[in-house]
C-alpha cells in the first residue's frame, strides 16, 4: 500500500524523524488556514504547496510550488487542487490532485545554506537485508545519478539480529560529508528512520531531499512510504490510509470480488488458477508474439460465479484481443470448470473476442469435449504449446 507524503510524514513523525511540518489542505480556502495554523505554530512566513498524489516527480510536474504569502497560498492552492498532474511517474493524461499539503518554508534564508541529500531504506533481495540506500546528490534527480554517477550512492547494510548500530549510524553521517550538529543530528535521523521503517512494517522508505537545513537541523522533506499489505492485518490503523482514488479501478473491483488481478499493458487477458501458473502462461503468451494484457489468478475454485467475475475484469480492459483460461484441475474437477466457462459465457451475451481455453488435470479430456460440443466460439486445448500456437493464430 503506498502512502501519500503528508501520511507518510506522520507515520516518520510518530518514529521522532524529524520532519518538514504541514497541513493537509482540500480546497484553496481550507489552504489558506492551514498555512495560519502553521505559522501559528513554527512562525514561518513563507510556504510551499505541494501536490498529494502517489507519483513522483511532482516537483518538475508543477506540483511544488514556493508561495511568499496567504494571498500566493491560496492562488497556487487553487490552480494545484483540480489538475491532472503529469510527472514522468505519471501517464500523460497525469493524476488528477485532490489535496495539496501546506509546508513551512524549510530552505529559508536562501538554498546556498542548505544541503539536500538522498536517503532510503528497502530491502536487499539479494541478501534476503534491510538497507539503508543514501547519497549526497539529493533533490530531483536520483535516477540519473544512478546511472551515471553510481559511486555516489552508498549502501548500509542491516543486521535483521541486532538492527543499526551507532557505528552504521555515524558511517551515514560520515560519507555524507557532516561534522558538528548536523552530523549528530543524522545519526539520529537514520536510526529512527530505520527502527519506522522495521516497526511499522515498511517496504520501502525514500525521502528524497533529506534537508540540512541553514541551522544544520537534518528533516525531512519528502517522504515516499510503501507499507508491505501482508502486515497490514498488524496496523489496523494504517487501513485508514489507502486512498483507493490512487489505484487502478480494475484493480480495486477484482480485488473486492476475491481475484488477484494486476492490470497490464498488453493484449492477451489470461484467465489462470494459482500464481505460478499465471506466471508461466504470460511467458507463453510473450512466447507466442502476444503481450500479456493482466495477471489473473482466479484461486483454486474456479466455478462459474468465479469465472464469470473474471470474465468481466478481464473484458474491462479494451485492449484485450483474446483471452486465453489455463486451468489445471487439481481439487477442482476440469468439467466442472469448462461447464463454468460456458455458463459464464452464456450468461455474458456479448463476449466478442477469441477465447482459448486450456484444461489439463482431472477430467482433462471430458472437459475439451464439453468446451467443442457447446458450439461456442471457443477454442480447446489440452497441451501447453496447443494453446501458444492457438493465441498466435487468433493473434495473426
Ligand atoms: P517530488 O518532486 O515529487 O519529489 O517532491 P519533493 O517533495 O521532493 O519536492 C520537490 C522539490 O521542491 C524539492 O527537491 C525541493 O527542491 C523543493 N522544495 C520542497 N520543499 C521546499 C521548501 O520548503 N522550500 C523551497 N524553497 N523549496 C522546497
Ligand atoms: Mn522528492
Amino acid at each position: 500500500m503506498n502512502l501519500h507524503e503528508y501520511q507518510g510524514k506522520e507515520i516518520l513523525n510518530s518514529f521522532g524523524v524529524r520532519i518538514q511540518r504541514g497541513i493537509v489542505a482540500k480546497s484553496a480556502q481550507d489552504a489558506v488556514v492551514a498555512a495560519k495554523q502553521l505559522t501559528s505554530e513554527t512562525g514561518t512566513s513563507w510556504y510551499v504547496v505541494k501536490a498529494q498524489v502517489h507519483a513522483g516527480g511532482r516537483g518538475k510536474g508543477g506540483g511544488v510550488k514556493l508561495a511568499k504569502n496567504l494571498q500566493e497560498v491560496e492562488k497556487i492552492s487553487g490552480e494545484i487542487i483540480g489538475m491532472d498532474l503529469v510527472t514522468p511517474q505519471t501517464s500523460a493524461e497525469g493524476k488528477r490532485v485532490h489535496q495539496v499539503l501546506v509546508a513551512e518554508d524549510v530552505y529559508y534564508p536562501g538554498e546556498s545554506e542548505t544541503e539536500e541529500f538522498y536517503v532510503s531504506v528497502l530491502l536487499n533481495r539479494s541478501t534476503g537485508r534491510n538497507m539503508i540506500m543514501y547519497s549526497t546528490e539529493g533533490g530531483m534527480d536520483i535516477e540519473t545519478v544512478a546511472e551515471e554517477t553510481p559511486h555516489l550512492i552508498f549502501t548500509e547494510e542491516i543486521d535483521p539480529a541486532v538492527g543499526i548500530l551507532p557505528f552504521q549510524a555515524r558511517r551515514v553521517a560520515f560519507n555524507l560529508g557532516l561534522s558538528g550538529n548536523a552530523f549528530k543530528e543524522m545519526t539520529k535521523f537514520v536510526t529512527n528512520l530505520y527502527t519506522a521503517y522495521v516497526q511499522s512494517d515498511s517496504s520501502l522508505f525514500e525521502i528524497n531531499p533529506v534537508l540540512k537545513t541553514s541551522d544544520n537541523k537534518i528533516l525531512a522533506v519528502d517522504a515516499k512510504v510503501t507499507i508491505d499489505d501482508n502486515a497490514l492485518y498488524r496496523h489496523k490503523n494504517y487501513l485508514d490510509l489507502r486512498d483507493i482514488r490512487e489505484e487502478s479501478a480494475i484493480e480495486v473491483e477484482a480485488g473486492k470480488l476475491g481475484l488477484n488481478y494486476v492490470d497490464l499493458d498488453g493484449n492477451v487477458g489470461c484467465m489462470v488458477n494459482g500464481a505460478g501458473l499465471a506466471m508461466a502462461t504470460m511467458d507463453l503468451i510473450k512466447q507466442a508474439g502476444g503481450e500479456p494484457a493482466n495477471f489473473l489468478d482466479v484461486g483454486g475454485t474456479a466455478d462459474a460465479a468465479r469465472v464469470e467475475a473474471a470474465f468481466k475484469i478481464i473484458l474491462k480492459d479494451p485492449n484485450v484481443k483474446a483471452i486465453l483460461i489455463n486451468i489445471f484441475g487439481g481439487i477442482v474437477r476440469c468439467d466442472r470448470v469448462a461447464q463454468g466457462v460456458i455458463d459464464a459465457y452464456k450468461n455474458m451475451g456479448n463476449i466478442n473476442v477469441p477465447i482459448i481455453v486450456r484444461l489439463q488435470g482431472t477430467n482433462a479430456d471430458v472437459a475439451k469435449e464439453l468446451i467443442d460440443n457447446s458450439g461456442l466460439d471457443v477454442m480447446s486445448a489440452t497441451q501447453f504449446q496447443e494453446a501458444a500456437d492457438k493465441v498466435q493464430e487468433v493473434l495473426a
